[in-house]
This record gives structure tokens, sequence and C-alpha cells, in this order.
């Protein structure tokens, strides 16, 4: 639904020109949490001001829903902007003058909705803020401005909402907060967060692009392994030529070493277990014996003869059972084992003769 094709963004500032973003080509899902990850000055804030139509790139072009934004009339980029797109900034942008309530409602009359309360409440509620419309943003914590600032991006019920380092001016505690509440809009919702902190990527992110000088340097999207179970995960299928595929592999390694050392160490795991039950199929005792015997030269075996013994009583109807080891063989018998040991263990007839059979 949204793609962006080979998009430059040169800025130009007293004859010296900034290439902040280099021919990025990406294309994004429809929901799920999308980190762009880098450092300061990479053009991460770049990428989202154009992803969001905020500015309008040197060259390339932003499809969505296959329209090509080349195509788009000013009049479409607003509709865009106020309609599909919900933006969240790291200093919140709150109006002071104004009350939480107007704060988020600001958007819809821009949108000129009517019933602004209900849309209004219904977004403090989803980002736990119910009661707080009468609020002042001066009298509200950090992470409950950012809190404000995301209903205000939620009441227009946008299919994108684009972050730019949304914890940026947050401990990390309250920051893992409004990160978890973007995550669960992300359920249905196409959610973008830009950061330079990688540990939130790693936790929170569906994927992760990484931005360096204006390019993607890398681009891993995370299998949770819940989601796989569900079979609710859907493979990206990739498109990419195999050196960068490869590259981009070896990267990703980098970033998940302890990923890397599991895998290594599961392989291993499994080949030997592997190994293990494949030896334990062929394993059979009788022949294994047998052989051993045979092998060692050992010129006497001596054979026991065990049975169960079962009797019913015929007045009681009551079954009685007794096992005896080591019991006397009959002559028939001995002869008969001398031939039938070919049958029983399934040895070569030569090895008959080195067995002496004494019966007990
Ligand atoms: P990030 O958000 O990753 O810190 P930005 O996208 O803000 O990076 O900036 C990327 C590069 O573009 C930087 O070198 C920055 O100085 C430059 N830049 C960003 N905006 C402007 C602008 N309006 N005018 C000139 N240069 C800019
Ligand atoms: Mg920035």
């Amino acid at each position: 639904m949204l793609k962006l094709s080979h998009l430059t963004k040169v800025y130009r500032e007293k004859g010296e020109s900034v290439r902040a973003l280099d021919d990025v080509t990406l294309s994004f899902p429809e929901k799920g949490m999308v980190f762009v990850l880098g450092k300061s000055g990479c053009g991460k804030s770049t990428l989202l001001n154009l992803t969001g139509g905020l500015d309008s790139p040197t060259s390339g072009e932003i499809f969505i829903n296959g329209r090509s934004s080349g195509d788009f009339s000013p009049t479409d980029y607003d509709g865009y902007r106020n309609s599909c797109v919900g933006f969240i900034f790291q200093e919140y942008n709150l109006l002071d003058e104004f009350t939480v309530g107007q704060n988020v409602s600001l958007a819809l009359q821009l949108q000129g909705v009517k019933d602004l309360r209900s849309a209004v409440e219904n977004a403090l509620r989803r980002v736990g803020l119910e009661g707080f419309a009468d609020r002042k943003p001066n009298t509200l914590s950090g992470g409950q401005k950012q809190r404000v600032a995301i209903a205000r991006a939620l009441v227009k019920d946008p299919q994108i909402v684009l972050a730019d380092e949304p914890t940026g001016a947050l401990d990390s505690e309250t920051g893992g907060e409004i990160l978890a509440t973007l995550k669960e809009l992300s359920e249905d919702k196409l959610v973008v967060v830009v950061t330079h902190d990688r540990e939130f990527a790693e936790e929170y992110g569906d994927r992760i692009i990484e931005l360096k000088d204006g390019k993607v340097i890398s681009d891993t999207e995370k299998a949770p392994a819940e989601e796989e179970s569900k079979g609710g995960f859907k493979q990206v299928p990739s498109r990419l030529p195999m050196a960068r595929a490869i590259r981009m592999g070896a990267a990703s390694l980098r970033v998940k070493p302890f990923r890397l050392v599991l895998t290594v160490l599961l392989s291993f795991v499994s080949f030997v277990l592997f190994g293990w039950a494949s030896t334990m199929m062929l394993y059979n005792r009788r022949s294994v014996l047998v052989n051993s015997y045979y092998e060692s030269g050992n010129p006497y075996v001596r054979l026991e003869k065990s049975y169960t013994f079962r009797s019913t009583d015929l007045l009681t109807n009551e079954t009685q059972e007794k096992s005896v080891e080591g019991a006397p063989m009959g002559n028939r018998e001995i002869a008969a084992l001398g031939e039938g040991a070919v049958g029983i263990y399934g040895v070569k007839s030569t090895s008959v003769s080195n067995l002496i059979v004494s019966g007990v």
C-alpha cells in the first residue's frame, strides 16, 4: 500500500548541498511496527517527512495505494496528510493554551467532523487518558503529553502512524510504555517509528530498517515465535540480488549475536539427537549379542531356558502365573537349538559350530 521508489532528497543551503536521502526504495506492509534506525543526521526525519507528505522529494516517487505522488495535486497531498497519516513528534508539539481535548480535536475540526466529543473521548481512552480532556498540557508529565500526541494522531483514524523519535524526551521506562501503546496500534495500522535506540527497535519492531548517510544499509524482519505458531506470520518475498542478501544477512547476524549462538547451539543439539535416534533404531540386541560372542571367538555359550507357567483353576476360574528361570532343557530342545539358533539369532551357519549348548 505504501511504497517509496528511488527517493532522493538534497538540501541546498548557502551554496552547499546535503544529500539527506540517497536513492531509497522501500515498501511497507498495511500494518505492523517498522523501526527506522540510525545515527543523528543519517536522514531518518527526512525519510519520515517525505513519507508523510510534509516535504517533497528532490527525485523519486511515493506510491500510496498504487497511486504515484508524482500525480498528486496539492489538494491530494492535503487529503493524504489530514486523513491517511498521523504524526507524532519528539517534542509532542501540543498547543499549551488549549486543553487536551481541544488539542486532540483540532485535526478533526480541520476535517469538519461534527461529533467531536465522543471521538476525542475514544482516542483518549485508547491511550489510557480517559477523563483528561479538560486538563491543560502543562499539568501533564512528559509521558502523558506524548500520549495526548498519540491520541491526536489517532483521532483521525489514519492507516499510517509516523513517529519521529517519540521516546527521545522520555526516560526509558516511560519510553517503553509509549512504544507498547504504539505496538498495540500496529495490530491494525502501519506504525513507522524513527529512533536511534537499537534496544527499543529490537524489542518492539517487527522490522528494522537501518539508515546510514541517507542510504538503507540493512532491512531485517523479525519473526516472532508466537506469531509463527499462530500461523499469522507472513514472510515478505525477497527480491534481493544474492550478494546484497548475503551482506544483509551477515549484518543481521552481527546485530543479533545471541540469536546466532542460539541457532548454532540448537543445530548442534538436533544433529546429536538425530544421530542417537538413528543408532537406536538400527540397534538389535540379539544380533549384537550373538555377533559379539562370535567375533570374540568365544567357544562356549551358555543358554538357559526360561518360561512362564500359567494355570487356571477350573472351579474358581482363577489364573495363576509362575515364572521359571534356568529350567533344564531336554535333548530334543538342545538338538532343536543347534538348528534353531540359526533362525533365532539370524547368524551365519558357521557360527553354530562355535555354539556348544549346555542345558542345566
Ligand atoms: P536524522 O533525523 O536522522 O537526524 P535528518 O533527516 O534530520 O536526520 O537530516 C539528514 C541530513 O540532512 C542532515 O545532514 C541534516 O543536517 C540535513 N538537513 C535536514 N533538514 C535540512 C534542512 N531543512 N535544510 C538543510 N539541511 C537539512
Ligand atoms: Mg531527526
